[in-house]
């Protein structure tokens, strides 16, 4: 294992005066980079949400450096600028979301959502005409504060976008979970006119499809419901599980609702074989984007009509051509060879979750509605944290751990192309084999799957 300060420790302070040859930077490329990595594309990697550089991926990005487009604009680059608006309806088409949705692609979830966030606050249905663009937030007494509602589940760039966009973390309502993980609806309509009462202004709720520690799915429906009653954008997060929405099985149901948001953020980056750094948003009204986002310095002034320039879809101007590489991996693979290859990561979480759930030693603490298993001992949080050093120690696969109900969990995440069930089942033996409390062996009442 690498300890922290190797690489830096084997860097010169300065970056050198003269050149080097290629080979040489290469050859410590070798020697002291791939060694220190954490080797995500690894199948026996399982922590946090697994993801793959496929070939088609890394192709793509090669050849992404290669062109080195900036596609701020239409005129700087039009295929950068038309193919992500057609990769982009390729997706939309295959999660199955209604036609008036536009996609455009950011670097993550955190960017995507923070940009929903920033549609959402220019909007201020609640508020029409506070025009916070223009005029801002600070000393304005015309203006409540705002709030934004999300589970205890959703993930932290929704405190991130709170905090960038002058909303403040506090007025960032974490709505409790029910035992499922699922944001329950009931408190989020207390908490919204709880706000109400005390002189807040709702501003937006976001609901996550696939949360980060269990991919326990708020419900959606009602959460829509809600919004359209109390007038709050809705933002729904399926960073992770939005790319199973390419089977149609699981978009009608683990992810029924998906498509009932004002936006919708999906990482293909994370579980649709797409190299690090691809997030769909999905907005439903896209000229409320650009109202939020457009502004146009005389030299970017083109006199092309009626293209789409990117850099209105979001605060940064430059951006690099990702769609290259979602477009080469949608066609490498096709729609069907992604759709065989997330339920076979589906099939063998639900094979890891029903072996645990049947030797007694383990208990499964969440549902498995994807390809994430979640699962502690019964001998405790001790031996729990033992047990996660000791199997990454083992240096065949790599796990990470969440907290639910204040209480350590260990975390298995299969979403690389290269896990195969032989890893899952040298991994399964390796926690049977390792798992404090009374011995039982590898296998014993696995139930068949
Ligand atoms: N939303 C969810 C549900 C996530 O699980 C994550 C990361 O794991 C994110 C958002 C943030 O993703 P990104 O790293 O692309 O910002």
């Amino acid at each position: 294992a690498t300890a922290p300060g190797t690489v830096l420790a084997a860097l010169p302070d300065a970056a050198p005066e003269h050149p080097e040859p290629l080979d040489r930077v290469l050859a410590d490329v070798q020697r002291l980079i791939v060694p220190n990595l954490t080797h995500w594309n690894h199948p026996g990697f399982l922590a946090w949400f697994a993801i793959t550089g496929s070939a088609p991926g890394v192709a793509a990005e090669t050849l992404t450096a290669a062109f080195n487009v900036n596609a701020m604009l239409w005129r700087s680059s039009p295929a950068a600028t038309e193919l992500e608006e057609r990769v982009c309806d390729w997706v939309r088409r295959l999660i199955d979301l209604p036609g008036d949705f536009r996609g455009h692609v950011n670097d993550t979830a955190s960017t995507s959502t923070l940009v929903a966030l920033a549609a959402a606050r220019h909007q201020l249905r609640g508020l029409p005409g506070a025009d916070v663009r223009r005029r801002g937030l600070a000393g304005r007494p015309d203006l409540p504060p705002l709030v934004v509602y999300a589970s205890d589940q959703a993930h932290s760039s929704v405190d991130k976008a709170a905090i960038v966009l002058g909303v403040g973390q506090e007025n960032v309502r974490r709505v409790a979970s029910d035992g499922a993980f699922r944001m329950d609806v009931a408190a989020l309509a207390e908490a919204v006119a709880a706000d109400r009462a005390a002189g807040r202004l709702p501003m937006a709720a976001v609901a996550t499809a696939g949360t980060t520690s269990t991919t326990s799915v708020d419900p959606l429906p009602e959460i829509a419901a809600l919004c359209r009653r109390e007038r709050l954008w809705l933002h729904v997060d399926a960073a992770y599980a939005g790319s199973a929405a390419i089977c149609p099985e699981i978009r009608r149901g683990a992810l029924a609702g998906l498509d009932l948001g004002d936006s919708l953020v999906v990482n293909p980056h994370k579980w649709l074989a797409t190299p690090i750094d691809c997030s769909l948003l999905f907005v439903r009204r896209p000229e409320v984007l650009r109202a939020a986002f457009s502004l146009v310095p005389d030299y970017l002034v083109t006199e092309e009509a009626e293209v789409t320039n990117l850099m209105d879809t979001g605060f940064q101007l430059g951006r690099r051509f990702r769609a290259l590489k979602l477009w080469m991996v949608l066609r490498a693979f096709g729609a069907e060879g992604l759709r065989e290859r997330l339920r076979e990561h589906c099939r063998l979480a639900r094979r890891l979750a029903e072996r645990l759930a049947a030797e007694p030693r383990f208990e499964v603490v969440a549902p498995v509605p994807f390809s994430t298993v979640c699962f502690r001992t019964r001998a405790g949080e001790e031996a729990d944290r033992r047990l996660l050093a000791e199997v990454n120690a083992d240096g065949r696969f790599f796990l990470s751990h969440t907290v639910l109900g204040g209480r350590f969990t260990l975390r298995v995440a299969i979403g690389n192309l290269r896990t195969e069930e032989r890893h899952v089942e040298a991994l399964w033996e390796l926690l049977a084999a390792r798992a404090a409390g009374p011995a039982a062996s590898a296998g014993d009442g696995a139930p068949p799957v």
